[in-house]
């Protein structure tokens, strides 16, 4: 296979995004990235420097001195570390879901993120996830897919997962976080969210994980088919 190919998917926290994404790229020997976490990495570094929510300069005054890395497991899983501390783990509380959510809306974290990515995907077939992958890290991307559920349905299945590992949370709770999150992605000035006019859409809200991954990778197949099979 001499071409690479981009694979770009968007959409809404807890529509099943990264394990998707992460199926669909094993099927098909490309590399899964998560950008969801390079900005839960950003998200971290801000907590740990103790900085409150909304102290914006002094969080780009951190940029320069962070070294964010991705790596891969054995399994194809990403991992993220910072200044060469394996962070996977830490990134993946609520806490850090809404410092995430608010680093997100700086131009600056966007534009010192925005680089990385697209170099992971010049030289190698990627699936790349976040939620402006298709309208500005790859907007020549070779399929573009926008995967979303309804509110309810995305906040079931993040509160059965926080549930599995042991965070004591509510489900009212998780739902009212899902719901601001959406709103802070979706209106912020700098690369909202937003479905891309060439994104197909893919509604998970009443298919099983199975029939989503099923979805997903019939549309790759379907977009660039004959050129994966030699
Ligand atoms: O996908 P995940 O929930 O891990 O992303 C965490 C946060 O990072 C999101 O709520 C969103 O604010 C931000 N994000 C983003 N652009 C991306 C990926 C994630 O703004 N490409």
């Amino acid at each position: 296979m001499d071409k690479h190919y981009t694979v770009a998917i968007d959409g809404p926290s807890g529509a099943g995004k990264s394990t998707i994404a992460r199926a669909a790229a094993a099927r098909f020997g490309f590399i899964y990235v998560d950008t969801g976490a390079m900005y839960r990495t950003v998200g971290l570094a801000a907590a740990r420097a103790g900085l409150p929510l909304g102290s914006e300069e002094r969080i780009i005054a951190l940029l320069p001195g962070l070294d964010i890395r991705f790596g891969y497991a054995e399994d194809g899983r990403q991992r993220m570390y910072l200044n060469g501390e394996d962070v996977t783990g830490l990134i993946r509380t609520p806490e850090i879901s809404m410092r995430a959510s608010e680093v997100s809306a700086m131009p600056e974290v966007r534009a010192y993120l925005l680089d990385m990515q697209r170099r992971m995907a010049e030289r190698q077939s990627v699936v790349m996830d976040g939620r402006d992958i298709g309208t500005v890290v790859l907007p020549q991307a070779d399929l573009k897919i926008f995967l979303t559920a309804s509110a309810r349905r995305r906040a079931q299945r993040r509160y059965k997962e926080l549930v599995e590992k042991g965070e004591d949370v509510s489900f009212e709770r998780v739902l009212a976080e899902l719901e601001e999150r959406d709103k802070n992605d979706s209106s912020r000035a700098a690369a909202p969210l937003r479905r891309a006019d060439d994104a197909l859409l893919v509604d998970t809200s009443e298919l099983t994980l199975e029939e989503s991954i099923e979805r997903v990778c019939a549309l790759i197949e379907g977009r660039m088919g004959g050129d994966l099979i030699d």
